[in-house]
């Protein structure tokens, strides 16, 4: 379906991912998968074109990762978050991100954000960025695999109804959290799972560049 076909949403709350939707760090992530699953003797090759197309659980099957390494693994993957910040000035924003935050600001929308990553990146990020202005809130997660449980926890804490809020990620695990959650999910192609991930995993609505999300509100 075309994007101009779409029915128009009338949504009043858009909550943004962060890694992959909003900072580009890909290149960041790709290089630590590696290491980390080298540490972990984990066979290697395809693991990122995997990880962008199959789902948590099927990675772990995929690569055989056993039950009692994923918490190991889960710590690692909180630790290369922590040397993040250390990286923060060399990762970019995706272009068009910041004219559409604009828009979104002069349309009244109200625009969070809400990410597994940890909020000193988030927050440090935003300032380099001199964006934190345009977001109302920021949430951050603990539970990696369990995105649903928080995007429920925001919509009570912040009295949203679900039919006026959009999730815009990148990720396969973000498809599976918003089909829990029942919220409205805008997939992003410039970020991880990309067209191939959408394939099988597929969100409500796919935008190619940042602009066209507002081809998708009333
Ligand atoms: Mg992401």
């Amino acid at each position: 379906m075309t994007i101009n076909k779409i029915k128009k949403q009338n949504i009043k709350t858009i909550i943004f991912d962060f890694d992959g939707t909003i900072a580009d760090t890909l290149p960041y992530t790709f290089e630590k998968i590696i290491e980390i699953s080298k540490k972990y003797k984990i066979k290697n090759n395809q693991i990122i074109e995997k990880i962008k197309t199959i789902s948590p659980k099927e990675l772990f099957k995929e690569f055989k990762i056993s039950w009692f390494k994923i918490p190991l693994i889960i710590w690692e993957i909180k630790k290369t978050q922590k040397q993040l910040y250390f990286d923060l000035d060399k990762i970019k924003i995706f272009p068009g991100i910041k004219e559409l935050l604009k828009n979104l600001k002069q349309r009244n929308i109200k625009i969070f954000i809400y990410s597994s990553n940890i909020k000193k990146n988030i927050d440090y990020f935003l300032k380099k960025e001199k964006i934190e202005e345009c977001f109302d809130k920021i949430y951050v997660g603990k539970n990696l695999l369990g995105k649903d449980k928080d995007l429920f926890y925001i919509l009570k804490k912040e009295n949203l109804k679900k039919e006026e809020v959009f999730y815009v990620a990148d990720e396969i695990r973000d498809v599976l959290a918003c089909k829990r959650a029942k919220i409205k999910m805008v997939g992003v192609l410039w970020g991880l799972a990309g067209k191939e991930g959408f394939k099988k995993f597929t969100p409500d609505f796919l935008i190619k560049k940042p602009q066209q999300l507002l081809k998708l509100l009333i």
